[in-house]
């Protein structure tokens, strides 16, 4: 089936073009779905057109539930798409603005050890349209007029693997930094991945220079493939060689991000093996004190902790910075938030 949400222009003109129209109309159309409006709100649209618009499957994504963090400037959000489905968005205000976290995928088939989007597997994989949805919809809840754009950053890391739902999200990609559609440059937008080789090297050749996220969260193979099964697959140094292709290719810094479990990846000596194993990368560490997961017994360090890791990078000459674990009060962690709905409804 085709929904309007994921046609682009050359796709809405042959559409338009079918049923009589100018091409123009296809622009108009276009801008339309981008700010989240709905075919009756198309004001511009002659009303016949826009009756026979409104026959067609739209893939729209609505804002079902949301919840603002009483600590920190961020909003989650349920949305509820076309077939009934839920997936998680988080909108968070910085000094320079709004930046995005999407999900990418309904689920997860990675099975990483601290998450809860993997817990009942991948359901489906997210269009184009329905991640460029998520935009429009928190856009539309969150500005003062209607061409106010907000947004000025994405980040993919959401519940999904990116790579995992890789044609998907290279057509959102091209779409959302298009001056057709957001126009956001690729250099504000973060991927983040648990490390699926192959499809690192297929992105770094797409002319789309991302910033490029790892998922590392542990120095060696053993604790690695524990917490991240692909790690089997794609071992860390099969990971960082792609990693450092990529930074060649692209010329941008990569980001390593490393959840700090307690008594498990957070002592002096998991710091000292962690800058010799990035010695030489042009990169970056995210540390982020894991949100607890009582149900596999891991539980986050603490923030002082976190500090103290930071403090034994800096000696090794490692840049590393404390990231806020999302606001827990608001189920921030990714999957939390739909698994306590779809638990709370007999999903
Ligand atoms: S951390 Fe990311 S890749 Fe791993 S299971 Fe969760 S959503 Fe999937």
């Amino acid at each position: 089936m085709s929904y309007l949400m994921d046609m682009d222009i050359p796709e809405l003109e042959r559409l338009l073009k079918n049923m009589d129209e100018p091409s123009f109309r296809a622009k108009q159309v276009y801008s339309w779905l981008q700010r989240g409006a709905t075919i009756d709100e198309m004001s511009d649209i002659p009303k016949n057109l826009r009756a026979e618009l409104n026959k067609l499957p739209l893939g729209s994504v609505k804002i079902f539930k949301e919840f603002k963090s009483s600590k920190t400037d961020a909003v989650k959000y349920l949305f509820l798409l076309e077939d009934g489905e839920f997936v998680e968005g988080v909108l968070m205000r910085y000094r320079h603005g709004y930046t995005m976290c999407l999900s990418t995928q309904i689920g997860c088939r990675m099975g990483c050890a601290f998450c809860a989007s993997t817990l009942n597997g991948l359901v489906r994989n997210l269009r184009p349209g329905e991640l460029l949805g998520q935009i429009a919809a928190a856009e539309r809840n969150n500005r003062v007029s209607e061409n106010q754009r907000v947004l000025s950053n994405i980040v993919l890391m959401g519940s999904g693997e990116p790579l995992d739902n890789y044609e998907n999200i290279i057509a959102f990609l091209k779409r959302v930094t298009s001056p057709d559609g957001l126009g956001i440059s690729p250099r504000n937008i973060s991927l983040s991945t648990c490390g699926l080789v192959p499809k690192i090297y297929r992105l770094m050749e797409e002319s789309l220079p991302v910033t490029l996220c790892i998922s590392l969260h542990a120095h060696n193979d053993a604790l690695r493939s524990q917490l991240v099964p692909v790690n089997r697959q794609y071992p860390i140094p099969m990971v960082l060689n792609a990693v450092k292709a990529y930074i060649k290719k692209t010329g941008r810094r990569a980001i390593i991000e490393y959840a700090l479990i307690d008594k498990l990846n957070d002592g002096p000596a998991d710091a000292a093996s962690l800058a010799k194993l990035l010695k030489g990368i042009n990169c970056h560490i995210n540390l982020i004190p894991l949100n607890n997961v009582p149900e596999r017994n891991l539980k986050g360090s603490s923030r002082k902790r976190a500090m103290e890791f930071a403090s034994w990078l800096a000696a090794e000459k490692t840049s590393a910075t404390v990231r806020r674990s999302l606001g827990t009060d608001i189920e921030g962690a990714c999957g939390q938030l739909r698994q306590r709905h779809l638990d709370e409804n007999g999903g």
